[in-house]
C-alpha cells in the first residue's frame, strides 16, 4: 500500500480522478490500544466494520486476536492471515452448511443464537459437539443509538431464559450477549443491557461463563458528540459491578466503529455545483452508504491546494456519482462557501462502514487505497486532531 505524509500531499501528487480511500494505521493502533488498556474484559473486533487486509492486520498487531465474525467468508479472511486467531461466529441465524464449515472446516466452537430452533440447528449440524460455546443473545432497548438492531435480534427476556437452560445442558460454555445498536450515544444502555442480564442471571440461577455487551461503541461526528469512551467503560464496571457472584463471568466486548472509524477518510471530487447541492464523484453504492439514508454526517474539509477559500461555512447537501436517486446524502456538510467543481474535499469517520459498503453500481467502483500519516479531522482518542467541528 502506497504512502503518504499527509492527505494533501496524496491529492497534490495523484490528482485523482476516482475516489481513494484513505487508512491512517497509528488511529487504528491508537484505538485498539485504548480499548485493550481501558475496557474491563476481551476485546473482539467486528470484522464487518471494516474488513480490509491491511486493517486487519494493523489490529492484530496491536493485540487484538479474536474477531466476531458473521460469515464463513469473514472466518477464510482471518484465518487466512493466522489460522490461530479466534473466530466467534455471532450472527444469530446461520444456514446449516455454515454452521458446518466454521465448525469442521475451521474450528469455531462459539455461536450465537437467539432461538432455539436455531439452537437445534447448530447442534445438528456440529454432529451433537460437546465442545460449543453458545452465546444467547437478549433484545435491549435501543433508544440511544443511531442504527437500531433490536427489531432484527435478540430473544426477549422470558424467551431468553428458557433458551438459557437449554443451552446449559449442549454446550461446555455459556455466554449472554446483547448489542445496544450502533453509534450508541448514552451509556446508559451499556447498563441497562446488563441489568437485563443480572435479572436473568437472578431469575434462572444459571451463572454463564461469558457477559457480552456487544458493540455499539461511538465514534464522534459532527453532529454527534458523544460522551468520553471512559465514561462508556465506567458504567459497563458501575453495572458489572452490582452482580455478587462467586464466580466472576469473563467480560467481552465487539467492538467496530469505535475502533477504526477514525482511520479512514474517503477524498472526493467536485463534478458541479448546483447552488447548495454538489454532485460528488462517491455516494451511497460507494464508501458513503451511511450518509444515505442513515443520514450520518461525515466531518468535511476542503483540501485547499494552495487556492484562498472563503472563511464561511455554508451547509451543502451531496449527490453521488449514479443515475439512482437514492444516491443523495442529504448532510448538512459544512464547507467553505466558494466550493466549486474541481475541488477535493476530504470526508472523515469512514474507517468504519465505509470501504466494505462499495458496490459495482452503474460503473462506478474505486479501488484506489492509501496509507496515509497525518492526523483524522476529529478524534475521541486524539487531543492533535483538527476537531474544527466541535465549535460549530
Ligand atoms: C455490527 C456488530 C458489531 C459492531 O458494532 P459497532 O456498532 O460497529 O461497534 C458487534 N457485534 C455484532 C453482533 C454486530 O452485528
Amino acid at each position: 500500500m502506497k504512502k503518504f505524509k499527509s492527505v494533501d500531499e496524496l491529492i497534490g501528487q495523484l490528482q485523482p480522478d476516482k475516489p481513494v480511500y484513505c487508512i491512517r494505521k497509528r488511529s487504528i493502533q491508537v484505538a485498539s490500544k485504548f480499548f485493550q488498556e481501558k475496557f474491563p474484559g476481551k476485546i473482539l473486533y467486528a470484522v464487518k466494520t471494516n474488513p480490509h487486509k491491511e486493517v486487519l492486520k494493523t489490529i492484530i498487531q496491536s493485540g487484538i486476536k479474536q474477531f466476531d465474525v458473521a460469515s464463513v467468508e469473514e472466518i477464510k479472511t482471518i484465518k487466512q492471515i493466522d489460522p490461530n486467531l479466534n473466530c466467534s461466529y455471532m450472527h444469530t441465524v446461520k444456514s446449516r452448511e455454515n454452521i458446518r464449515e466454521a465448525y469442521f472446516n475451521y474450528g469455531v466452537k462459539d455461536f450465537s443464537l437467539d432461538t432455539k430452533e436455531e439452537l437445534i440447528k447448530i447442534l445438528e449440524s456440529t454432529n451433537h459437539a460437546k465442545d460449543l460455546n453458545l452465546f444467547v443473545r437478549v433484545a435491549v432497548s435501543n433508544e440511544h443509538a443511531e442504527i437500531d438492531l433490536s427489531k432484527k435480534f435478540g430473544a426477549l427476556t422470558s424467551e431468553a431464559m428458557g433458551l438459557l437452560r437449554l443451552v446449559k445442558v449442549n454446550s461446555k460454555k455459556i455466554g449472554l450477549s446483547f448489542h445496544v445498536g450502533s453509534q450508541c450515544m448514552h451509556p446508559i444502555s451499556y447498563a441497562k443491557g446488563i441489568s437485563e442480564i443480572v435479572n436473568i442471571i437472578k431469575r434462572t440461577k444459571i451463572i454463564p461463563d461469558y457477559i457480552n455487551v456487544g458493540g455499539g461503541f461511538p465514534t464522534i461526528y459532527p453532529d454527534l458528540v458523544p460522551q468520553s469512551m471512559e465514561s462508556y467503560f465506567e458504567e459497563i464496571k458501575n453495572s458489572l459491578s452490582k452482580l455478587k457472584l462467586e464466580k466472576k463471568p469473563e467480560i467481552i466486548c465487539e467492538p467496530g466503529r469505535a475502533i477504526v472509524a477514525e482511520s479512514g477518510s474517503t477524498i472526493v471530487k467536485v463534478n458541479l455545483r448546483k447552488k447548495q447541492k454538489l454532485y460528488i464523484n462517491d455516494g451511497t453504492y460507494g464508501t458513503l452508504f451511511d450518509g444515505g439514508v442513515p443520514n450520518i454526517v461525515y466531518p468535511t474539509r476542503l483540501v485547499t491546494n494552495g487556492r484562498i477559500i472563503s472563511k464561511k461555512l455554508t451547509s451543502f447537501d451531496f449527490y453521488g456519482p449514479t443515475c439512482d436517486s437514492m444516491d443523495y446524502m442529504k448532510g448538512p456538510f459544512l464547507l467553505p462557501n466558494n466550493v466549486k467543481e474541481n475541488d477535493y474535499i476530504e470526508l472523515g469517520q469512514l474507517g468504519a462502514y465505509g470501504l466494505t459498503f462499495r458496490t459495482q453500481f452503474n460503473g462506478f467502483f474505486s479501488n484506489e487505497i492509501y496509507e496515509v500519516e497525518d492526523n483524522p479531522i476529529m478524534s475521541l482518542y486524539n487531543q492533535d486532531a483538527k476537531n474544527q467541528f466541535l465549535v460549530a
